[in-house]
């Protein structure tokens, strides 16, 4: 593997075996650089017999060299792994800020924390601890884990390496090996990822990176015969035709979903800081996250002020070119993602509500790109579809409340389940109100706070299953129960 802009040229193989091949029934594609809608990587994208290629190596490695391995020495490699990944974060922070468009600023910030969850994953590779069942005496029970096989990692767009980090290493760390298959729109990185995993010594087929087209070399992992489980993240619609794709061999998934969080602002709150909350996390990342707080709920009586706070606030936003350390928020990843978000704009106010900010896509020297301004909708109501569904752009949709049961009532109701986020100063409001919130995480007087220990994933539509937290590996291993018999005495049932 080269260094530096050298390594452009392995852009264009994927990594199968612990070799840097060419597709052989794939494409060469043009990567797009979403701030100026030019193209800036050729990037391989690999075909469902890349995809078997790939799955036959990560079975030869399970069966192989690291399945036979020591939980610990699997350790060892994942925390070498781990360090280089940190020395190598500033670059893969412009990496991933040139392909998704992602404000330097944050994709360091994400970036930089990485290697921390690396070496949570391998911190508990040798703690995968079974249990001894109190049984009647003479007999002896217990359980041990084992890793279910290979493992198929499909990501998404917008935060390529954070969800390859959440799936590669749990699965690394539970003894799988894996096929990982990014974005078509943003593969670089998980390439890049994969140079770092040669470079560390994790062995050949143990980690595996094909980026691919959904149709092809998505479906193609999803319906593999050898694959145990995909771990998934990514929309519902795409969720829900893999179960069926998947259903041959009755695979395990573990399904990271959308969101549509709400959060919720009480009189009683620190309004400064919710204010701060409340518009970076409808904001961030251009809006294209999944934990993102964009149905914000506000109490009637401090109705007006945030709605004043959110129109005063976007326009301190400086939207530019993500590679400038001043810029607070970049493009829309692509031009699909940006033309959704706009037609949202169009739906919001044909539904009623009214745009108090932005709104438009942003001309004049940013005109090839795909920004759009942070954008603001007051006087909302939940059964609007601005309120309903995942606009994944930066549209805040605020919401009037009267007491603690209709914000409660409008926060459930919701398909999603994702995350949710409350703010008051009231102890007991914020017990009952997080305790009832249907949100696999719910921040009260913080928000967006993750963690390689807090365990994520959703409620509702928003997902299966969790990722991260002490249970971050069990979703990758079967548990078999060993009964033993002291005695070796069993009684002929047909005796009398
Ligand atoms: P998507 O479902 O279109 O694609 C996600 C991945 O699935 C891509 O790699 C794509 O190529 C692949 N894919 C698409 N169709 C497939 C198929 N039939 N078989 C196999 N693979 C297929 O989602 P997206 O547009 O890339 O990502 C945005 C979605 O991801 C949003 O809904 C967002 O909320 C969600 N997301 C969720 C989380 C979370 O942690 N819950 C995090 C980030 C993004």
């Amino acid at each position: 593997m080269e260094t530096g802009d050298e390594r452009r040229p392995a852009w264009k193989q994927l990594y199968i075996g612990g070799e840097w091949t060419a597709p052989v029934d794939g494409e060469i594609c043009q990567s797009i650089d979403p701030s100026t809608g030019e193209p800036w990587a050729e990037v391989a994208l690999g075909g469902p017999a890349d995809i078997d290629r790939a799955v036959e190596a990560a079975s030869d490695a399970f069966t192989g060299t690291w399945g036979r391995m020591a939980a610990w020495e699997r350790a060892a490699i994942l925390r070498r792994f781990a360090d280089l990944y940190q020395k190598e974060a500033p670059r893969l922070a412009e990496l991933e800020t040139r392909d998704v468009g992602r404000a330097i600023r944050e994709t360091r910030m994400d970036v930089g924390a990485h290697s921390q969850w690396y070496h949570w994953f391998a911190s508990l590779a040798d703690k995968c601890e079974g249990q001894t069942l109190p049984l009647e005496r003479g007999i002896h029970a217990f359980t041990t884990r084992q890793p279910l096989g290979v493992v198929g990692a499909i990501t998404p767009w917008n935060v390529p390496l954070l969800t390859a980090c959440w799936k590669v290493g749990s699965a690394l760390a539970a003894g799988c090996t894996v096929v990982l298959k990014p974005s078509e729109y943003t593969a670089v990185t998980s390439l890049e990822l994969a140079g770092i995993a040669e470079a560390a010594g994790i062995p050949p087929g143990v980690i595996n990176v094909v980026p691919g087209m959904g149709r092809g070399a998505g479906e193609r992992l999803v319906g593999h015969a050898d694959v145990a489980k995909i771990s998934f993240t990514g929309s519902g619609a795409t969720a829900r035709k893999m179960l069926a794709d998947g259903a041959g061999n009755l695979k395990r998934f573990t399904f990271e979903l959308g969101g549509k969080a709400a959060h919720i602002l009480f009189d009683d709150c620190d309004l400064d800081a919710a204010i701060n909350a409340a518009t970076s996390s409808a904001w961030a990342h251009c809006g294209q996250a999944c934990a993102l707080g964009s149905r914000v709920l506000v109490h009637r009586n401090i109705y007006d002020r945030v709605v004043e706070a959110f129109s005063m606030r976007q326009k301190s936003v400086r939207v530019g070119l993500p590679q400038d350390e001043r810029t607070h928020m970049g493009p829309q990843a692509h031009a699909a993602q940006l033309e959704k978000s706009l037609s949202y704009v169009e739906i919001g106010k044909q539904e009623g509500a009214e745009l108090v900010a932005g709104g438009k896509r942003i001309e004049g020297a940013l005109s090839g790109g795909y920004f759009i301004e942070p954008t603001v909708f007051c006087n909302a109501h939940n059964s609007m579809q601005i309120a309903r569904d995942e606009i994944f752009g930066p549209v805040a949709t605020i919401i009037p409340f009267d007491d603690e049961e209709e914000a409660l009532r409008i926060a459930n109701d919701s398909d999603y389940g994702l995350t949710a986020g409350l703010w008051t100063k009231d102890v007991g409001r914020a017990l009952r109100v997080s305790q009832e919130i249907e949100a696999g995480i719910v921040w009260v007087n913080t928000y967006r706070y993750l963690r390689w220990s807090t365990p994520y994933g959703g409620f509702k539509a928003s997902g299966w299953g969790r990722e991260n937290g002490t249970s971050a590996l069990e979703p990758y291993q079967d548990v078999r129960t060993t009964v033993m018999s002291a005695s070796g005495q069993f009684s002929n049932p047909y005796e009398n």
